[in-house]
């Protein structure tokens, strides 16, 4: 049996004339094939123009401004507990030292002195290290290599120093 040109009239979907209409249906009455084409192309177009629910769009968009939202507040309060957490954590970092110049101020001056003592010696110390250094060294190095190693002594201690300050700045640890 000739399938054409009925066939390919419904696989293209093609919009036919009366004439055409007619020799299809007629073939359609003939052809057990070409009959179930016919049915399941309509089927098989309606399945492809599905369309959502009305609504469905403006459904699930506010379903993710919502979830946003939730998001961000979530995100609010976590950032709030942190703040709460480290104001309370600093609070009693420092709650020792208040409460010891609270009922002491003189002997928190003098622990403060202490230390301002401790960071000078500390730094008269390095200078002597530094000052024998100087004059060991170039007995045995090279001018170059003193310089090199003049230079990375230079950089350590000054690493020191700014540790030793921020540790005086910042002192933990230790009792009044
Ligand atoms: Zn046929």
């Amino acid at each position: 049996m000739n399938h054409q040109p009925f066939e390919a009239w419904l696989l293209e979907d093609k919009v036919l004339n009366s004439a055409e209409k007619r020799d299809l249906n007629a073939h359609l009455r003939e052809c057990k094939s070409c009959a179930a084409l016919a049915e399941t192309g309509p089927a098989l177009r309606s399945a492809r123009v599905v369309s959502p629910a009305p609504g469905f769009a403006m459904r699930f968009q506010n379903r993710l401004a919502a979830q946003k939202v939730t998001e961000r507040r979530r995100r609010l309060w976590g950032l709030l507990a942190l703040l709460f957490s480290g104001a309370g954590l600093f609070a009693w970092s420092i709650a020792p030292y208040a409460l010891t110049f609270a009922s002491n101020p003189i002997e928190w001056l003098i622990t403060a002195a202490s230390y301002f003592l401790f960071l000078f010696s500390s730094l008269q110390a390095f200078g002597e290290f530094l000052s024998v250094l100087a004059r060991m060294l170039p007995a045995f190095l090279p001018p170059y290599a003193w310089m090199v190693v003049l230079s990375a002594v230079l950089g350590m201690g000054l690493l020191w120093v700014v540790s030793i300050w921020r540790f005086a700045r910042n002192p933990q640890g230790v009792t009044a």
